[in-house]
Order: C-alpha cells, then structure tokens, then sequence
C-alpha cells in the first residue's frame, strides 16, 4: 500500500503513549521535553542497518521493537529510567503496511516501558532505522563504564549466547559441523536475536550497589574489555560459571563457550560491584525472573583474561566489529 510522508508521520503519531513531561511532541519542528528537577538526562543512539543488524528477513514487527530494545538496553547500562525516544526511518518506500507492523513491535517496548515517541525524521532510501532514547538518573548515579575498581566481582544477567546460536542455525556465524536444533528451539533461539529484553528494571535497581556497567551488545569479552579500558583495571572471567540457556546444552562445550564469550546481541548487563553488595545483587530479578551470576574479578593490571578450567583460553576474536570484514546479516 502507498502512502505519502505525512500520511506515513501520522500513523506514527497516532499510535504514541502520552507523557506529562511532554511539553510538545510530534508534529512541531522539534520536540519540547521537561527534565524533572534533581536528575541528569541520559541520551543514547543507535542505528539498525538491515542485513547488517538484522538478517534481511526479519519480520517488521521484530525490527520495530529491537530498534527501540538496544536503546533502552544503552539507557539500562547508565542505570537510567526511560522516557522518551525519536525516530530515524529511512524506507525504500512509503509502505504503509510495513510500517503499521513496524509499529507493533516498536510500541509494545515502547509501552511496556512509558517510553514516549516525540519526534524523528521520515525519508526514503535503504532500510536503515535510528532511534535516540532519553532517559533520567538521579544526578551523578549513573553507572558508567570507568567505574570498576580493583577487588570488585564481575556479575552478568541472565544467560548469554544465544543470539549468536541464532545467528550460527541462519548460517551467519561459525558454527559447529552438525549444530542443528527442533523446530521449538530454533523458535525459541531467533526470539533471543530477535526480540531481546533490555534489562531496564535491572538497570534502575542497581543504582548504589554497583559501580560500573556495560551492556552485551558486542560480545561479553569485548564489552568487558571496554569497562577494563575506561577504569584502568584487569578483568578475570571463568566461563565455566557462565549460566547458558536450555537452548545450548546440547551445544558442544567448545562452541557454547565461543557463543557465549564472544557471540553479540544478547543485550544482557555485565556489571562490577563490591563484594559488601553480594547479597543485594544476587536478590534482583528482571520481571521475567532474570538474574545475576557472579563471573569474575577485577584487578590491578590491563585487559581481559577468559579462563575455563582454570587455563587461560584465548578466542580468534573478542566480540563484533563494523569494518572489520565479519559476514553482515543477510
Ligand atoms: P521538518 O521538515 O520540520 O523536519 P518533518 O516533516 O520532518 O518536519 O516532521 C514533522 C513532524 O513529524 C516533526 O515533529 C517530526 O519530529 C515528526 N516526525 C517525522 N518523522 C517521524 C518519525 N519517523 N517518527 C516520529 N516523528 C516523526
Ligand atoms: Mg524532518
């Protein structure tokens, strides 16, 4: 179905959840929002490019909502409340349908988390969708990737890798010779890649009890390398006390850990904190009943060391890089 620009910018519109702090939403040359007094605005951005970000196939519905997840993923990792977001639509033409099923996924996250839609820019070119979300945190809580300290212990949520098993079954990762899974786990495995669950309410919980924070977009290795960067610290991680998902335990140890370690887009949270704050963490859970396992350690030197066993183990690649010559999505 054929649609114009501004018939295209009102279906949006129609389909928002209202805020008070909303001063002005859609429809003006910009937005005009109001930051409740006491707290820092949060502001993140990430763009999905398709075949890229997403295999070429995925279902509209599932690109509306992983659009907006990753954001709210960045704004979990700050410890930030979610607010508001604007969207970027760049379309290879004005499909009305699409968008309708684009919006579906958008506004269900978009719902589930108050988050309201004020704004964006609507074009037409390539698949390629950008969303900024805002957010708040009481000013200076947020949890930033500089905060790990020596002595702290490195926790993950929930359980990491399959985004990457997803990615192996559709042949756009490395997979071992015979992974195969049913039909229920390859449902199960592209829901993972495809619908990821920011950690929003573990995010906001953490605030006071841990110190830095990260989320799994790239890989678990290479997130964590990031958070070693920025603090001036070393990180030890022991795989074997990664949790993995139902999904993965017919995976050969091997691969699991390969997923696992350095597989992206799980969107999960990895966190450093004080051993005085054991207890309070390993108490949180996600409204689906996600937790935090203990994995690691911060100390004094640079880097990320990944032991299984006991023994070092080294991975030919820590983790997702654009440009780096990985296979995009298709
Ligand atoms: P301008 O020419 O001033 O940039 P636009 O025609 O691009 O105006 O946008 C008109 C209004 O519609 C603006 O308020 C803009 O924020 C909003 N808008 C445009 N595209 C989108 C979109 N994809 N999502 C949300 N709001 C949009
Ligand atoms: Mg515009």
């Amino acid at each position: 179905m054929g649609a114009g620009e501004f018939d295209l910018i009102e279906r949006i519109r129609r389909r928002i959840i209202a805020r008070d702090d909303v001063v002005l939403g859609i429809g003006d040359d910009a937005a005009l929002l109001a930051v409740p007094p006491g707290m820092q605005l949060v502001v993140a951005m990430d763009t999905l490019n398709a075949g890229v970000h997403f295999p070429l196939d995925t279902r509209p519905a599932d690109i509306g909502w992983k659009a907006l997840a990753v954001n709210l993923s960045d704004l979990a990792a700050m410890g930030a409340t979610p607010a508001w977001c604007t969207l970027s639509l760049s379309l290879p033409a004005a499909d009305a349908d699409w968008l309708d099923a684009f919006l579906d996924g958008f506004g269900a996250l978009a719902s589930l988390h108050g988050v309201a839609l004020v704004g964006g820019d609507t074009t037409r070119g390539p698949l390629s969708i950008s969303v900024t979300a805002h957010g708040f945190v009481a000013t200076g809580a947020a949890l930033r990737r500089d905060g790990a300290r020596i002595g702290h212990d490195v926790w993950i949520s929930g359980t990491p890798g399959d985004a990457a098993a997803a990615l192996a079954l559709l042949r756009h990762a490395p997979a071992p010779p015979a992974f195969a899974a049913d039909a229920a786990a390859r449902e199960a495995l592209r829901a993972r890649l495809d619908r990821p669950q920011p950690r929003v309410g573990l995010g906001r919980a953490l605030g006071g009890i841990a110190h830095a924070a990260i989320d799994i977009s790239d890989g678990l290795l290479a997130d964590l390398g990031h958070v070693a960067r920025a603090s001036g610290v070393h990180i030890d991680v022991d795989l074997d006390a990664l949790p993995a998902s139902p999904h993965l335990a017919n995976v050969a140890r091997d691969w699991r850990l390969r997923w696992q370690a350095t597989g992206g887009d799980d969107y999960e949270l990895a966190i450093t904190a004080p051993a005085a704050a054991r207890a309070a963490i390993g108490a949180l859970t996600d409204d689906d009943g996600t937790r935090f396992t203990r994995i690691g350690r911060v100390a004094a030197g640079a880097g990320v060391v990944a032991r299984c066993d006991g023994e070092r183990i080294e991975f030919d690649r820590l983790g997702y890089q654009h440009f780096a010559g990985a296979a995009p999505q298709r």
